[in-house]
């Protein structure tokens, strides 16, 4: 039983969380740095907390301070939604040793599954194919020269401690290994704190096709897929569910491997299973797992009718998973598009301020997951993601025409959004026939960014 949930996070996910934990007959308990007085979720929360610190550091990334919250409030469980301290084994533990349920799964799970080295050798143990490349962390330059020499130039250096697209870098040839090498580590270091990394083949023109999972350490269940092939600097900015590059067969082979690897770690919670799918070959390797709720989680909602944040909140109580994979089928088709406070046409400039106007679109098939209010001033301390837009249709056609009248409808007065770039991509014939892969954006961008309107909502359209 859990009577009343802490939300360690803000912004969209929050008020995400005390939907899903209202829907439950939980009370929630909503923490705040300095400078966050005026969250929306704070509203939606029966109580709130302040942090003392506005900077990430010392508020949503300071363990202690959470803990202490939760203790100073009665809060028998903590939910740490997406960033900060959500993919955090030491986070889990402390929640745990503190008495209090911890929503996602154990602090040995995410350890096993965080570090992208020891979850790439998982998936291997559990008979995934992960992308080849090296089989644990690179300690000598030269030797891992010599073996990108062996896979096959282009490679990618990527970060063990990995997430958000960081720490990542490809290497074209083998003069640039050292440089490169040495730069992804320097990054990975200032990021993440921890500084190694490892090496894969470049999977050239793949899509980025996830599965989520469910389970309760005894039973596991698959959601289906995702395709997030649309990305900036390795980052997803539109997703959908399904993917439409998938046949039925090869949707079966790859959800069934997502639960294998489910099985192999005994997961408990809400988890996705992310993949690089070859079109031509038909093959598909395993990237990464991310031990949490995903930002891209509604579409899954959309298209299954189901509760992915309420599924995880009754499972850290401990019940068992009530879903069996039979009562899951496909229905229709979902896209979702993030929603920045950036400015496209300045190479995504973040772009903090105050909203002014603000309409929200509605309707049958239409829901906006965000943050905003007219008043509400974007803090520039934190990640600019202000909410995002998702459509459910019966097919991606009506899918397209309905994101195309939602994102028409949708207008944010005093920042500059990403809004206007996906006005132009959704129009887009590639993007319409769904002939892309995780470069196309960038490319997409070198000729059409200077042509999306540096709309200022209100200000210049
Ligand atoms: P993160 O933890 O930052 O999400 P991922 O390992 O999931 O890192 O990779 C992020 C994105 O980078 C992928 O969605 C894909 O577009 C690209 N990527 C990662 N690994 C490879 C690879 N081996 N070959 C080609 N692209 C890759
Ligand atoms: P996912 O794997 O769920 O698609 P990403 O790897 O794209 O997630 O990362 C999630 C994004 O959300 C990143 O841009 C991250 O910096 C951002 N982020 C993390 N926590 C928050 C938050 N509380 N509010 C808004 N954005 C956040
Ligand atoms: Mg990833």
């Amino acid at each position: 039983m859990i009577e009343k949930l802490l939300i360690a996070n803000r912004g969209e996910i929050a008020v995400r969380i005390h939907r899903a934990a209202h829907k439950l007959g939980i009370k929630t308990v909503q923490v705040y740095s300095s400078v966050d007085a005026d969250l929306l979720a704070i509203e939606y929360a029966d109580e709130a907390i302040e942090l003392e610190s506005p900077a990430a550091a010392k508020s949503y990334l300071d363990i202690d301070a959470i803990i202490c919250a939760a203790e100073k409030t009665n809060a028998d469980a903590i939910h740490p939604g997406y960033g900060f301290l959500a993919e955090n084994a030491d986070f889990a533990d402390a929640v745990e040793q503190a008495g209090k349920t911890f929503v996602g799964p154990k602090g040995y799970t995410i350890r096993t599954m965080g570090n992208k080295v020891s979850a790439r050798n998982t998936a291997r143990q559990a008979g995934i194919p992960a992308v080849p490349g090296s089989n644990g962390l690179i300690e000598c330059v030269s030797a891992a020269k010599d073996m990108a020499i062996e896979i096959g130039f282009p490679v990618m250096i990527k970060a063990s401690a990995g997430g958000g697209g960081r720490g990542i870098r490809v290497i074209e040839e083998v003069s640039q290994f050292n440089q490169l090498a040495s730069q992804a580590a320097t990054e990975a270091e200032a990021v993440f704190g921890i500084g190694d990394i490892y090496l894969e083949k470049l999977i050239e023109r793949a899509r980025h096709i996830e599965v989520q999972v469910l389970g309760d350490g005894n039973h596991f269940v698959h959601c289906f897929d995702r395709e997030c092939s649309l990305q900036r600097r390795r980052q997803k900015i539109w997703e959908e569910a399904p993917s439409i590059a998938l046949t039925d067969s090869k949707r079966s082979q790859i959800c069934k491997s997502a639960v294998a690897l489910a099985r192999q770690v005994e997961y408990s919670g809400a988890g996705t299973v992310e993949f690089l799918y070859d079109d031509d070959s038909g093959k598909f390797y395993f990237i990464e797992m991310n031990t949490r709720i995903q930002v891209e989680h509604p579409v899954t909602e959309y298209i299954l009718g189901i509760d992915l944040v309420a599924e995880m909140i009754s499972i850290a109580a401990g019940e068992p998973l009530a879903l069996s994979q039979s009562d899951l089928a496909i229905n229709g088709h979902s896209i979702e598009v993030r929603i920045n406070a950036e400015d496209p046409a300045n190479d995504f400039m973040p772009f903090p301020g105050t909203v002014e106007q603000l309409c929200i679109p509605d309707g049958p098939g239409v829901r906006v997951d965000h943050m905003l209010y007219p008043g509400y001033a974007i803090s520039p301390f934190y990640d600019s993601l202000l909410g995002k837009v998702i459509v459910w249709a019966n097919d991606r056609e009506n899918a397209l025409i309905r994101l195309k009248k939602a994102i028409s409808e949708l207008r944010i007065d005093g920042l500059a959004t990403t809004i206007p770039l996906f006005s132009a991509l959704v129009d887009d014939a590639d993007v319409r026939s769904g002939s892309y892969h995780t470069g196309w954006l960038e490319q997409w961008l070198q000729t059409n960014a200077s042509n999306l309107s540096p709309a200022i909502g209100g200000a210049t359209v």
